[in-house]
């Protein structure tokens, strides 16, 4: 089909220079084909009539059959307006048009039988349909009509009249104009055949003009099999193509300082998931190949200790090991913990950020190089070009999505051959996604928190009851413990955030005299963020109130409350993330979720489950059938959800599990890409890859 992608669209019948523009401005659609791609986002139903007393004004579009049985104009000049009282004998509909009324008078009798079209609002109890479609009844025949197609437009579209109607009928041009050509079949037709798939060119037609709803799914669902076909087979392809180039190090034996860990500093018994997840990544890094492996763990699971145990193996080896954190705090928090964890080994561990500078830098960049330090710990500042290793054997990516795929690249170059990668996330990603998005990626999971933990109970809260929240925050608070109160980040305005939190300061300032309040916000510098955030660390403040800067990985086991403000701005792995926050120690924690007493029904829906579950993998399945994969976190530096034109991440899982083994066993029994039947299948990837820019990057 090269040639419809070269087939320039204002040569089609009805788009012209000045629509071609605009089409290319707002959707992209330069050629024939892109517009044959623009698939609708919904159909309605015309080969179904109903009667006007079935209407309850909660309608989508519908199909009426009366006549018009008087025509009547109100109002002056602009306001002018004409109705026509349409009648079909169960009762009475008032079409109503705001433009064109003299065209509409002249072209539509009273008395004739119609066929109207539209969609119907009840206004002061009478029955509307502003601009209905209307067809000589005789001329239409409503088994031939099908499913009407939708398409999505843009304001600008509209005003040169690009409406969804006359896209459609830009798109009947199109296939008036193809008629002679021949789509070429983009899948081979063993897959065809096996799958008992529609051909292409089959569904493109049926994609946009269904006869019946079981052409139509059956349209669908050729176009979702084979997009995310392709999907996977690009990253399937990738893993393969990568693992045959690159070697791994061999971390053939778990030595000295493993054991000594973990016989005399482990201060408690690994969980089952813990032991399990090491396994995993021992058996990864003795196997000759470079160990990629995505370690997702709720918050408080101890991955932390997990990725201190892997780091020690390469030691073992006699490679160097490295930890990347995403803030300055958590980097501290890292290093502290791990001297704490390894007190009294022979283990240099050293941290390195931003604040490291003159003389302890050098020192530090100087012992790196002759591997003097075994283990390092910092943020972006490890990746700088300055940072060299003697043999860097292990990388561990700490909340992995703040770290661009660009980033982790770089990291492998720190070594000839590139180390081992271990990624750590406490945002469970769905199965699913994880799979478009990291298909190369192996997946580990701790699914199990240490033992001796209290569930954390979670409240939804109306804000009008602030007396009853503050009190109980307070009776927290004289049991020694501690407490976060959190507001919102709203992008488009820093401002009103700062007021927001301000206020919220001022407030609590004033609620709780008798305890000391700290203040933290994205707009702080670094260092005075981080001092401040020490203060709550070290109890010499009760309250913290912040923006979500606190989100990732702090960890505070004296807190025992988590009050999030206008928790109706927050998606749910935000929330979630901050519940995270609590419950670290022993004691019973808290979140509660504060709101205002109207919500919308996704709100409430949101608000339930956080009350319902703290399992981080039933919430993000939840998050991702609420806002679709584009919004989720993590998901931002990979075009790869966004570019799907039809299938859907989140519900067509099943789907994408079935086509990736079909990928699966086509790349088992044709590595090369060298079988003559597959040829369609190689040639279709090489054009995707050619303009996916995304698609080549994945890692
Ligand atoms: P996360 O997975 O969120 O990074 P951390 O690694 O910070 O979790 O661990 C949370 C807390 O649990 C830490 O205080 C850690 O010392 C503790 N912890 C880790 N593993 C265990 C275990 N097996 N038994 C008891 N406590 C543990
Ligand atoms: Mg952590």
């Amino acid at each position: 089909m090269s040639d419809l992608s070269l087939r320039d669209i204002k040569y089609l019948q009805g788009v012209g220079p000045q629509r071609a523009a605009v089409l290319e401005k707002e959707l992209n659609i330069r050629s024939f084909k892109d517009l044959l791609y623009y698939f609708p986002y919904k159909y309605v139903d015309r080969s179904r009539l109903y009667y006007i007393h079935e209407i309850d004004g909660n309608m989508p579009y519908i199909q009426l059959r009366g006549q018009i049985l008087s025509f009547e104009t109100f109002g002056e000049g602009r306001q002018r307006r004409l109705v026509g009282h349409f009648s079909d004998g169960t009762g009475v509909v008032d079409l109503v048009w705001f433009q064109g009324l003299k065209f509409v008078e002249g072209k539509y009798k009273a008395h004739e039988p119609y066929i109207v079209f539209g969609k119907p609002t009840v206004f002061n109890g009478r029955i509307n349909i502003a601009h209905p479609d209307i067809d000589p009844a005789d001329e239409l025949v409503l088994s031939n009509m099908g499913l009407q197609p939708y398409y999505n437009t843009t304001e600008k579209m509209k005003r040169s009249n690009l409406n969804s109607h006359a896209v459609e009928k830009l798109m009947k041009n199109l296939f008036a104009a193809l008629q002679r050509e021949v789509i070429e079949e983009t899948l081979s037709p063993q897959l065809i055949e096996q799958h008992r798939l529609m051909p292409l060119s089959d569904a493109l037609h049926n994609i946009h003009f269904p006869q019946n709803p079981d052409l139509l799914r059956r349209a669908q669902y050729r176009l979702k099999f084979e997009e995310l076909f392709y999907v996977q087979l690009n990253i399937l392809r990738y893993t393969l193509e990568r693992r045959n180039k690159f070697r791994g190090l061999v971390f053939g034996t778990v030595g000295e300082i493993f054991h000594t860990f973990y016989e005399q500093n482990l201060p408690f018994q690994l969980t089952g998931a813990q032991k399990r997840v090491i396994k995993e990544m021992r058996r990864d890094m003795k196997s000759g190949r470079q160990m990629n492996r995505l370690l997702q763990g709720d918050v408080g699971s101890g991955k932390t200790l997990v990725a201190l145990m892997t780091m020690l193996i390469a030691l073992d080896n006699g490679y160097q090991a490295c930890m990347m954190a995403p803030t300055e705090i958590l980097a501290n928090q890292h290093y502290e913990t791990i001297t704490r964890f390894l007190a009294g080994m022979p283990v240099r561990v050293e941290l390195l950020t931003g604040n490291v500078k003159g003389k302890k830098r050098e020192t530090i960049l100087r012992d790196l190089v002759t591997g003097e330090v075994q283990i390092l710990i910092g943020t972006h500042a490890v990746i700088e070009d300055t940072v060299n290793f003697s043999s860097l054997g292990l990388v561990v990516i700490d909340e992995q999505h703040r770290f661009g795929v660009a980033q982790r690249a770089k990291l492998w170059k720190k070594n000839t051959c590139p180390p081992h990668v271990l990624v750590m996330t406490a945002t469970p990603i769905p199965r699913t996604l994880a799979m478009t998005l990291y298909g190369d990626l192996d997946v580990s999971v701790i699914d199990e928190l240490p033992p001796g933990r209290k569930p954390i109970q979670t409240i939804h809260q109306f804000d009008n009851r602030r007396a009853l929240l503050y009190a109980f925050i307070r009776k927290q608070l004289q049991e020694g413990r501690q407490a976060y109160i959190v507001y919102p980040l709203i992008q488009e305005s820093e401002k009103m955030d700062i007021k927001n939190l301000e206020d919220g300061y001022l407030h609590v300032c004033e609620a709780f005299p008798e305890y000391k309040v700290s203040k933290v916000h994205g707009k702080m510098k670094a260092a005075e963020k981080d001092a401040e955030m020490q203060r709550f660390v070290e109890n010499e403040t009760q309250i913290l109130v912040a923006t979500t800067v606190i989100e990732v990985g702090v960890n505070v086991p004296n807190a025992s409350v988590m009050v999030i403000e206008n928790a109706e701005r927050f998606g749910l792995s935000q929330l979630h993330q901050l519940r995270g926050r609590v419950g670290r120690g022993a004691d019973q924690s808290y979140c509660i979720l504060v709101t205002g007493y109207k919500l919308t029904e996704d709100t409430r829906k949101r608000i339930q489950i956080m009350v319902d579950t703290n399992d981080g993998f039933e919430i993000a399945e939840a998050d991702l059938k609420l806002r679709g994969p584009g919004d989720l976190e993590g998901t931002q530096q990979s075009g790869v959800a966004f570019d799907l034109k039809i299938a859907d991440i989140a519900r067509d899982g099943q789907l994408l599990q079935y086509v990736r083994e079909i990928a699966e066993h086509l790349l088992e029994a044709d590595p090369q890409g060298t079988r003559p039947e597959n040829a369609v299948v190689w040639q279709q990837l090489k054009e995707l890859r050619k303009k996916n820019v995304n698609w080549a990057v994945i890692s």
